[in-house]
């Protein structure tokens, strides 16, 4: 594993859980929006963690954390996630994986095989605007058809999950949130992220966000119906 670091001790990253996050580097996406450039683009990272240190600091921690919630970056996107994964659980960890969608097949064998206990994946926009979203080009579209494969799975999956997407004034519309809706319908957990303009991957996002606004209480009113929890994170 390619570890950026982690953080020792988080309350609020695995709901219901006392955790630690831990970060890894590298990312199928480029979303301008992405508040941990040097997780994505690795010629910013320069804090490499080794999966040893981690493991001798989990040794430290033992009894004292109940999981450890995977984040990156792309987790999926490391050869070795399952392993990882095989010895968290071992330990006695729960696991939670935070994730793009866009390495199903990874997704699918850590379901199957009982080593995730929540997932939570972002859904960056409705479909049409989804590359765009993300930093990408057209010819890209299979990641999206991989995106809407791991929404499908995740959702029938049986297991605790929550969809969440960072609401980016310029990038995203009311409307957007209809389409999305319409897309991960009856879904267990949907959350709106309060987007904050400060170290990002693309600074020329910023004259596309500059005086636009968009009302997140109002996107909850409008579309909680749809799902059996909403809330907003500011
Ligand atoms: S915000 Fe986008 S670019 Fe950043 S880590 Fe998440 S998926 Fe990757």
């Amino acid at each position: 594993m390619i570890l950026g670091g982690y953080q020792k001790l988080t309350l609020i990253d695995y709901p219901g859980k006392i955790a630690t996050t831990v970060f890894t580097l590298g990312c199928s996406f480029r979303c301008p929006f992405c508040h941990n450039p040097e997780l994505v683009n690795l010629r910013l990272a320069h804090d490499e963690k080794s999966e040893k240190e981690f493991f001798q600091f989990l040794a430290k921690r033992k009894g004292k954390l109940e999981g450890v919630c995977i984040t990156g970056g792309e987790p999926t996107i490391q050869p070795d996630i399952i392993d990882f994964i095989k010895k968290l659980k071992k330990r006695g960890l729960a696991v939670k994986l935070d994730s793009n969608g866009t390495h199903p097949d990874v997704l699918k064998k850590l379901i199957d095989a009982k080593l995730v206990d929540y997932i939570a994946m972002d859904i960056k926009n409705q479909p049409k605007k989804y590359l765009n979203t993300v930093g990408l080009s057209e010819k890209n579209a299979p990641l999206l058809d991989r995106v809407k494969l791991s929404v499908e799975l995740i959702m029938q999956s049986g297991i605790p999950y929550e969809f969440r997407t960072t609401v980016v004034p310029g990038l995203h519309e009311e409307k957007d949130f209809d389409e999305i809706s319409k897309w991960i319908k009856g879904a267990r957990a949907y959350y709106l992220q309060e987007y904050r303009e400060k170290k990002i991957l693309d600074e020329k996002l910023k004259k596309k966000t500059k005086d636009k606004k968009i009302d997140l209480e109002k996107i909850k009113e409008n579309t909680e119906k749809n799902f059996k929890k909403m809330g907003i994170r500011r």
